[in-house]
Order: C-alpha cells, then structure tokens, then sequence
C-alpha cells in the first residue's frame, strides 16, 4: 500500500503492527487519519484478515465514515470487519454469548426514558417519596455508580446517610426489575461482556482469538469498564493500537477517566509510543492561540503541536449585548465569508456550551432564511418542558384542543392518571360536551374526591386565563401562567440535575416571549404560537444538505470545518458557572473549549455578550470567558459589528433592571407581488413565487438563481426589488 498520504511519524504508527501500540497527540494531527490507514495496512500487507479486526470509534457516524474511507482505500464494497462504538460492539457480542449470562438473546435495550419509568414503579413499590429522591436522580445516580464499577451490595455498605441507605435499595431493586424484565441498560452493554469474561474464559478466548488486532479512537474519554473491555480483549495478543489526546478529555461528568491512557503504559509495558507533532487541519493562529490556552491546564502532558498549514487569520472576537445580536454577528460574519470567500452554508459550525442557548440562533437563522441543522438532540421547540408549556398556551387559546389539553392535565403531577382521563371522555360523551367542559364539574365523575379537586382547580386556572387572554400581553400572560400553574416550582424543587436543565428551557422559552414582545408590542399570543409552529414548514421548503451545523462542543469532537464560531463565551456559561468551583471541573471545561477552537480550518470567531436575558439571569457575571482572556492579543482580532438591530435603553417604574429595548429597523420594506425579481444578501437574485400576508407579516416564497427555495417573513429578510 502507498503511505504517501501519510508523514514519516504517521508511517511508522501504521507499520508498527507487532504488539501495543499508544498514539498519544494533539488535535488534528492525524491521529484518526492514521487508525484509519492502518486497518487498511493490516489487510492489504497481509497481517490479518478483515474479521480479525476491531476497531472502536465514539459514534455511530464516525464508525460509518470510518468504515467507509477504509472501504474507499481497499477499493471494496464489502468489509468484514467490526466497526462500531463501544455500546454496539458489546450488544452484539451479549446477544450471541447470552446463553453463558441465563439471559435471553432477544432481551431488550432500556433508553433513558424507559429507565425512568421502571424506577417509577419502583418507587411506587419501595414508597419513595420524590421529596427524598427523584427518579430522573435516582437514574443518574444509578448510571454514574455503575460507570464506576459499584455494585448494589457495595453501595449498600457504603451508604451512611438516608438519601444514600435509600439509593442503595432502589438500585438493587432496579438490578432486579432490569432482569425481570429481560431489559439491560446502555451501562449493562459494557458490564455484562465482563461478567461473562470472568463467568466464561473460554467465551473470552474465542473473541481474543477473532479479533486479533484491535484499534481504538478517542481513547481519552474511554470510562473504566470500557477499559477492562479493551485490556481483557487485548491481553492475549497484545496486538492493539489506541490514539488519544489529554487536551481533548471531556467526559470527565460521564465517567471517563483520563488515567486510563497512562494506565495503558502500566498495563502493556512493551508498547511503543508514538508523537504526532504536525498538525494538519487549523492554521497556525488558531493551533498557537488554542494551545495557549490549554496551557494553563496544570494537570496535561506537555506537547510539541505544529501547524502545516500557514499562518492564516486572527480570531474575530465579538462584543454583543445580549443572545439576539449575538446572533446576528454571527449572521453578519456567515454573510460575509460567504460574499467574499465564497463558502457555503455546510463550511460553517456554530457551537455552544449548553442546548438552551440554540433557541435565540434558530429563530434568528429561521428569520433569515438561513439553513440549519442542529446536531445531537432535538430542536429546542421539540423539547418535553417546552411543549408542555407551548400546551398550555395552545390550551388557553383554544379550550377545544384536547392533545394540549390532555398533555398538561397532570403536568405539573397533579394525581391524574390515564384511567381518570378514560372516565372523564366517557362523561364528555354521556353528557354530550367538551372534555374540558367535564372538568369543571369533575365531583359527579366516579373518581376520588383529591382527584376531582385536582381536575376542578385545573379547570379555574385554564378558565381564568382563558377569560383574561386578550386583556394581557403574550409575555405578561405566559409568565403569569406558568408561575400559578407551578411550573417553575416544579423544576425548582427537583433534585435531579436535568430538571435544572429543564428549568433553563423554560426560562428560554420566556425569554424568547419576551423578545417577542419587545419586536412587537401590539401581537397577540397567537402569532407567536403560529411563528413557533412554522418552524417545520420552513424546514420541509428546502431540504437540501447545504446546511449551517449548529452544536454543542461536545458534540464537535472530531469533526471539522472550514469556519467555527463559538457562541455563549460569557463567564459563568462557557466555563459553566458550577463548574468554577473546582480546578478540576475548570479544567475539563478549557479542554471542551480547545476541543471547540480546534475544530476550524481556516478561521474562528468568538462572541460573548454582556448583557445576557437567560437561564433567571442569577449565574452570569456579565465578563467575557476566562478563555478569551487566555488568548495573548496577538491571536484577537476585536471586530466593531453594527447590527442591525438598534438598541434603545429604556428605564421605567414597572421594571427594575434597565432594560434593553429591540427595534429592528427596516431598511428596504416594500409590499411585494407575485413574480417579483428580489435580491438577497446571501442568496443573491431570486423570484417570488408565492406571497402571504400584507405589511409587517408579509411571508414571501423565493427561487433563487442556483435553484435554492425559501420562505422568507419580509420584514427580517432585507429584500430590495429589482429590476
Ligand atoms: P482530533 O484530535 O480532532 O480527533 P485527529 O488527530 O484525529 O484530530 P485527523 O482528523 O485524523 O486528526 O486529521 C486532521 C486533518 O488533517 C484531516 O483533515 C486529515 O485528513 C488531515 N491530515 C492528517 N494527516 C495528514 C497528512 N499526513 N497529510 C495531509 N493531511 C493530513
Ligand atoms: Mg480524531
């Protein structure tokens, strides 16, 4: 095979094919370019056929593109080999050795949601109460003991508080309700090989002896039964290449532990280290300004990191007031490299720190017709607490609307179960009214006296709003709604850290009826209800793969692109407020921030804002990330961003903050028709072929000359006529 795609370092790596092997460098420098190259070297010199061969990557996708590029490389459509993650190879491995653990080769996969619900029954039955331990908590409790490796019956030692005593029983509890129900967990995909490898030595043998050579990526954010995984498959052979990174370490919260690179040393002794020092993919601003910043990580190896790739441009840094002209720098960044360096939508990634903060970028990208794909997760108007509160806005709008109806009846929990809902649609059906109507006299129905006073009280605070809905604003209205309905109670009480992000989205959610009503003051509820439900309409207009990536940095490892902003680098969100509080935790949060920074090619901006409405507003300290400060000026280029939006400053008695007022000015606002020639700043020149709407919610349907559709709402478009 011709390595000449490789360098000299990067050769050696791959012709070093007898015993352990640990690429140990820094990001881009090639280190999932050289496992890659390997597989194919083993097979094509001969040294091992493809099925004995393993190689473990962090996602499905990178598994996907791997096995495709190693495909590519061998000119073969066809590949036996075993490419997956952790959690993929190990079902696989349990359902056909399941016979050895008296499990059932059919037994079922539980996801998160499905976890909660068991630990729901359990509770019933333990009767815990939520006030002592949550099941969301209780599940991450449960998740993280069992990534360390401890069992029931030692948590149960170990246990000296209530809380703990209690915990211990509903994780053994849950150990046997998992069984019972012929059900294994994503953490139960890693244990189970294990305790078949100690119950069953000659079940470990044949895998040592199928896969004989084992490749593993991203091996810094390997947890500790994934490491006893990877040595006991090893341990025969010692044929193993592992690469990984301590700077790029980000799963320290999940259970990864960085020992387990240094442990590798200890555990194969004879392994050959390698060093990769050149890096391939950033320009030489990007690398240099990253790494100094991770240099102020106490606990890393040193590295030698070199970009080959030029010096290229500084860090455009960003100061924006608040989440909207954050979005729209980045808009007028986007637009800008797309004007004069002709790039495309798919060049760009924006990443971030939390979920919560992609809801002010997809509705500014929304306005503007930009395309998006958000990765990892669901849309920030798809999420559970969202909708539930978008329901009760559906509800209070429309009192015939049983979905919403239905959905917010026991949310908060109110003891209203499905059985009680069955009864009251056979009363509505009896008495030939509404479902709602049913509620408001619920003591005739044959349920208890709590429950018909629950459903009642129900009725008067839908009823309530209903009556008063035209009388308040939409923000006025939800957050006086959410308030007395108990919502932000709710996640405030909870223990469990994801209502605290649930809690956050909520805020969001307000927030961005706030904004809606500061753009404009005189639109009822309604319309901000339609705007949220057009999102997917637009999102089926146009289909095509020339998409914005927006993201979590998380989600970024080992991707990269053209241009990267990163988004939110206020202190106290990016370093996260909690975690400032130990080194160790401040220090996982700077690797997150070189992992985002690494990302780019060609360039990066930064933007923070100072005025940030989010999240209650009690954790951000209104300065710019520590990290920017640990970027020497040299690398920073502070870029002065007129937005298009102006700022008005307004103070008053019935708010007790200044507030920040957003008028957007429209510059080119005209009645358009049908058959119109428009331009765009981005698009360029196009066509209206469909029109909606007059004046300030005119919603105009464009082809553009490169074939592009869009729906554009006028108003935030800056189309000029042409002619
Ligand atoms: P990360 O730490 O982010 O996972 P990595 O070390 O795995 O990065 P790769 O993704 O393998 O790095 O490589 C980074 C980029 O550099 C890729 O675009 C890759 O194709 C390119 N690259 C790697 N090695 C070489 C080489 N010898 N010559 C040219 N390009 C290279
Ligand atoms: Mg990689």
């Amino acid at each position: 095979m011709s390595l000449k795609e490789l360098n000299k370092v990067q050769c050696r790596a791959v012709e070093a094919v007898e015993g352990p092997v640990l690429i140990f460098a820094g990001a881009g420098s090639g280190k999932t370019r050289v496992l890659t190259h390997k597989m194919v070297y083993l097979i094509q010199e001969g040294h091992y056929h493809p099925e004995n061969i393993l190689a473990v990557t962090f996602t499905n996708k990178a598994a996907a593109e791997m096995k495709e590029r190693v495909m590519k490389l061998l000119k073969t459509d066809t590949l036996p080999i075993a490419i997956g993650t952790f959690h993929s190879i190990c079902a696989r491995l349990l359902r056909n050795e399941a016979k050895h653990l008296n499990l059932s080769p059919s037994f079922a996969i539980y996801d998160v949601q499905d976890q909660i619900d068991l630990i729901k029954v359990i509770h019933k039955k333990l009767e815990v109460h939520k006030d002592i331990l949550t099941p969301n908590a209780a599940r991450s409790q449960i998740s993280y003991l069992k990534n360390k490796m401890i069992m029931p019956s030692a948590q149960l030692k170990k246990a000296r508080t209530r809380l703990e005593n209690k915990l211990a029983e509903v994780y053994a509890a849950y150990e046997i309700s998992l069984r019972e129900n012929e059900a294994l967990d994503f953490d139960d995909l890693l244990l189970y090989p294990l305790e078949l490898f100690d119950k069953a030595p000659e079940v470990l043998e044949k895998y040592q002896n199928i896969w004989k050579y084992i490749l593993v990526d991203e091996y810094q954010d390997t947890n500790r039964p994934q490491y006893f995984f990877i040595t006991r498959m090893a341990e025969k052979y010692e044929n193993i290449s592992v690469v990984g990174d301590d700077d790029q370490s980000i799963y320290g919260w999940r259970g990864a532990d960085v020992t387990n690179i240094l442990d590798f040393e200890k555990f194969f002794p004879s392994c050959q280290i390698f060093t990769l020092e050149k890096n391939y993919r950033s320009t030489e601003q990007i690398l240099d300004a990253a790494s100094a910043v991770v240099t102020h990580n106490d606990k890393r190896a040193k590295k030698n990191l070199v970009a080959a790739n030029g010096s290229g441009e500084l860090i455009g840094l960003f100061e924006t007031r608040d989440e909207l002209e954050e979005s729209d720098a980045i808009i007028s960044a986007l637009e800008k490299e797309i004007k004069l360096k002709k790039r495309t939508f798919n060049n760009f990634a924006v990443l971030y720190r939390t979920n919560a903060q992609s809801r002010a970028l997809e509705d500014n990208f929304r306005r503007m017709g930009i395309p998006y794909n958000i990765v990892g997760g669901i849309r920030f108007y798809d999420r559970k607490e969202v909708k539930d509160v978008l329901a009760y806005l559906r509800l209070v709008m429309n009192l015939k609307d049983t979905i919403s109806l239905r959905r917010v009846v026991n949310f908060p929990p109110r003891g209203i179960g499905a059985k009680t809902m069955d009864k009251c649609v056979e009363q509505a059906s009896l008495d030939k009214v509404e479902l709602f109507d049913v509620l408001e006299n619920a003591e005739k129905l044959p349920i208890r006296g709590k429950q018909s006073e629950a459903l009642e009280s129900f009725f008067e605070l839908i009823k309530k709003y209903y009556d008063i809905r035209e009388k308040l604003s939409a923000c006025e209205l939800t957050r006086a709604l959410v308030e007395e309905a108990g919502i932000l109670h709710h996640f405030k009480e909870s223990n469990d850290p994801e209502d605290a992000e649930r809690l956050d989205n909520v805020n969001e959610l307000l927030n961005s009826i706030d904004e809606f009503c500061l753009k404009m003051p005189d639109s009822p509820l309604s319309d901000f209800l339609e705007e949220v439900s057009l999102l997917s309409d637009i999102d089926h207009w146009n289909d095509s793969d020339n998409r914005v990536t927006l993201m979590t940095a998380h989600s970024s490892k080992g991707l990269e692109f053209p241009v990267i902003f990163i988004a939110g680098l206020d202190d106290g969100l990016f370093p996260l407020y909690n975690a400032l509080e130990s080194k160790e935790s401040l220090e996982e949060e700077r690797r997150l921030f070189y992992v985002a920074m690494t990302r780019a090619e060609e360039r990066v901006y930064l933007i923070y804002a100072t005025n940030r409405r989010r999240m209650g507003g009690e954790n951000l300290l209104g300065m710019p990330s520590r990290f920017i400060g640990e970027i020497p000026d040299e690398f920073l280029e502070r870029i002065e961003f007129q937005s298009a939006v102006t700022h008005r400053v307004v103070g008053g008695s019935r708010v007790k903050q200044t507030r920040v007022e957003v008028t957007r000015t429209v510059t080119s606002f005209d009645d358009f028709k049908v058959g119109d020639m428009v331009e765009h700043s981005i698009f360029g020149a196009g066509k209206i072929m469909v029109l909606s709407g007059t004046g300030e919610n005119q919603r105009v349907g464009v082809v553009f000359k490169d074939g592009t559709k869009k729906k554009l709402i006028v108003k935030y478009a800056n189309l000029t006529k042409i002619t």
